[in-house]
């Protein structure tokens, strides 16, 4: 079976369950061979009967103190057997399992492995499994995967499917050459997928990560020298003649900052320089990114030449979107913006579309798929995408195509990487720092608390409403779920509605919500119908609502630092002193300490570093922290080590063999070609 063939092939794919698992962005076999597992899971270490809670999945290694007994219930057989550890006794329950009976012997010990539940006034073990203890702690060594799920695909679902394919698909074609597996000791591919999805144990499972680590950085770093290599030098169509724009930019109503200036200075002479410009700015959230990408579309509408304006959510489009129309309003501009998102109605989009082709629009703002899907510009010179981490070089070159010429790029991002592994990243790709906040903001007040805060964290919140203030809440979860402890943001706004005085208008917003409902959301949240906002971190990406002044993080620990610096900078944008309340949920220490690096600081350039230097490897258990960009297995923080040497062997393989044409390099020539094609567009520049 062809790695890249449908996953419809696969025995127990329906026309159903393909729709769900697209949902998931598994489209191929081979993507379900990378959807790796987002967290593992062991089998509990043994619970003392005395310590049993009601709801907790548990171990109990007991022996029955007399023989068990089946009663009937309604034509039911009910098998009851009461378990002694030594340090108290507990019940244990089972339906139609009488065979238990000559099983479960009394006198021997056996782990019982199920949920506590309330029957009256005592616990009961409901239906658990029966182990021998030394088949339990055999058991115990194994890891099982968890994976991220959709509605309609279970975790046993996966399991199998992953499977199965494993068995069709040939992984002992090993595209890493030789030399390269052996210099940097990287474990062989078919061994590594198969240790990543069914791990033996957790050294195993090290090995295995580290080589698909490796992988994806190589695959990444190599295709994006490829990718540049074959664009550089090129001469623009779209040499701009100089405009300072000083007209502009006097009537803003603020100074630009000192950072914003020398950026505007870089764009402006790559603009009107004749090269084709390939930028990336570099900007702690508020460091006003905005204002640059809306000159240098400016500048190219006064030459003629369109531009468009791309971004991840449709909240942020708008949000862009009626920026530029206020400023092109009150500065008199006489440039003509279209919006563009998935939303609008056909007509709308029409309306739209024909303003592009016709170029009586200038500038088109919108989210990136419906930017690339129909779109006709006349002169497209100027691409610009914000917060770049959901972007991927494919799709800006698709864009390209359009134009007969290549237009110059600007990529925006909020995420302060380093400038050690940014270098290893972008390579020689111009990158520009904002490193200065407008001098007219308050610091925010930070704090880290556990969940017993909660109740004041609450009263905070309506002294704030009160005071005419607004407060994101955010949960790490959609939904309840049974295979991970935190908070979701469903069941946690009932909650906060019970909690907060009526008067107080509580809503959610989540990333499955269908566009139009998260629209209505945000609109009301920005018109302050809505108070309290409980999100997941769909919020994270830019939205500016200056009114809103606490930022509450529920399980914070199991975000990345990077992300919930994000996450805070939705506060702080206004005139307002803000607060991020971050809740720890977890006793761990080593979440405090990294907590603390934020409580401590403001600057995500500082956090960044601070971060690469807290996080060794070795998180491998718990939940994925998505940090600064969006690879499947690797984060440039805690990875950044198999980063470096992922640096060091595309640029050993670009010495000695730069179009890949040895026979040693065959395989991985194959496999860059078709990621160049398809793959590219998953991942960021
Ligand atoms: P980000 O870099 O996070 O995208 P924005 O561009 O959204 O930040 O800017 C945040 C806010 O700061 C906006 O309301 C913007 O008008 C304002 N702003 C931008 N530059 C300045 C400045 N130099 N002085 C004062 N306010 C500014
Ligand atoms: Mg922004």
């Amino acid at each position: 079976m062809d790695r890249f063939a449908s996953v419809e092939q696969l025995k127990g794919v329906g026309e159903k369950s393909k729709k769900m698992l697209e949902k998931l962005e598994i489209y191929t076999i081979d993507d379900l061979l990378t959807y790796y597992p987002r967290t593992y899971r062991k089998f509990e270490d043994c619970t003392s009967t005395e310590k049993l809670k009601e709801g907790e999945t548990v171990a109990v290694c007991a022996q029955a103190v007399r023989p068990l007994t089946v009663q009937y219930v309604k034509r039911m057989q009910i098998t009851t057997a009461c378990l002694s550890d030594g340090s108290g006794e507990v019940l244990a329950r089972w339906f139609r399992m009488p065979y238990l009976k000559n099983t479960v012997l009394p006198g021997n010990y056996y782990v019982f492995y199920g949920k506590i539940s309330r029957k009256g006034t005592s616990l009961i073990l409901d239906q658990p499994a029966v182990y021998q203890p030394e088949q339990y702690e055999e058991m115990r060594k194994v890891l099982q995967p968890v994976y991220m799920l959709t509605k309609g695909i279970t975790n046993h679902m996966l399991t199998k499917l992953i499977h199965q394919a494993m068995k069709e698909i040939d992984l002992s074609r090993d595209f890493l050459p030789e030399s390269v597996r052996q210099s940097y000791h990287l474990a062989e591919y078919d061994y590594s997928m198969e240790e990543i999805h069914f791990p033996r144990d957790e050294h195993h499972l090290k090995l295995a990560r580290e080589r698909l680590v490796f992988d994806e950085f190589f695959l990444f770093i190599l295709a994006l020298k490829i990718w540049k290599e074959r664009t550089e030098e090129k001469q623009s169509a779209f040499k701009m003649k100089r405009d300072e724009l000083t007209d502009v930019i006097e009537r803003l109503g603020y100074e630009l900052t000192g950072a914003q200036k020398q950026v505007w200075a870089e764009i402006l002479d790559d603009m009107t320089g004749g090269r084709v410009m390939n930028r990336l700015i570099q900007g702690d959230v508020g460091s006003g990114k905005t204002i640059i990408a809306f000159l240098a579309m400016i500048l190219a509408a006064r030459n003629e030449v369109q531009s468009a304006l791309m971004v991840p959510t449709e909240v942020l489009a708008r949000q862009h979107y009626e920026a530029f129309h206020r400023l092109a309003e009150t500065q008199n501009l006489k440039i003509c913006a279209v919006l563009l998102t998935g939303a609008m109605t056909a007509k709308e989009k029409r309306i739209a579309y024909e303003k592009i082709s016709t170029h009586e629009a200038d500038i088109v703002i919108g989210t990136h798929a419906v930017i690339q899907e129909k779109v006709s510009f006349d002169r497209l010179g100027l691409v610009i995408t914000d917060e770049q981490h959901r972007f991927g070089v494919r799709q800006r070159e698709a864009l390209g195509e359009k134009s007969e010429t290549m237009p110059h790029t600007m990529v925006m991002s909020a995420t302060p990487i380093p400038r050690t592994l940014a270098v290893i990243l972008y390579g020689d790709l111009e990158i520009s720092t904002i490193d200065e906040l407008p001098s007219n903001r308050i610091p925010i007040k930070n704090c880290v608390v556990n969940t017993s805060y909660r109740k004041k964290a609450y009263d905070f919140i309506s002294r704030e409403v009160k005071a005419g203030h607004q407060a994101y809440v955010i949960c790490p979860m959609v939904e309840e779920s049974e295979m991970i402890e935190a908070e979701d943001v469903i069941s946690y706004t009932e909650k906060l509605k019970q909690e907060l005085s009526p008067s107080i208008c509580v809503e959610f917003l989540h990333g499955k919500m269908k566009p139009k409902e998260k629209n209505e959301i945000m609109e009301r949240f920005l018109e302050n119908q809505i108070q309290v906002l409980v999100s997941t971190t769909v919020v994270e990406v830019g939205v500016n609502v200056p009114n809103a002044t606490v930022m509450m993080i529920e399980n914070a620990e199991r975000f990345g630092l990077a992300q919930l610096h994000q996450l805070r900078g939705r506060v702080g944008r206004g005139g307002d002193q803000s607060y991020c309340i971050m809740i720890n949920g977890s006793e761990n220490g080593s979440n405090q300490k990294r907590l603390d690096i934020l409580n401590r600081s403001n600057d995500g350039f500082y956090i960044a570093g601070e971060d690469l230097k807290l996080r060794g490897p070795g998180e491998l258990l718990g939940v994925r922290q998505s940090g600064a960009m969006e690879f499947k297995i690797g984060d440039i923080y805690s990875d950044a080590e198999i980063l470096k040497k992922a640096g060091k062997a595309v640029s050993r393989i670009r010495k000695e063999d730069p179009e890949l044409e040895q026979s040693c390099h065959r395989e991985l020539k194959e496999r860059m070609d078709f990621y160049m094609k398809n793959e590219l567009k998953n991942l960021s520049l």
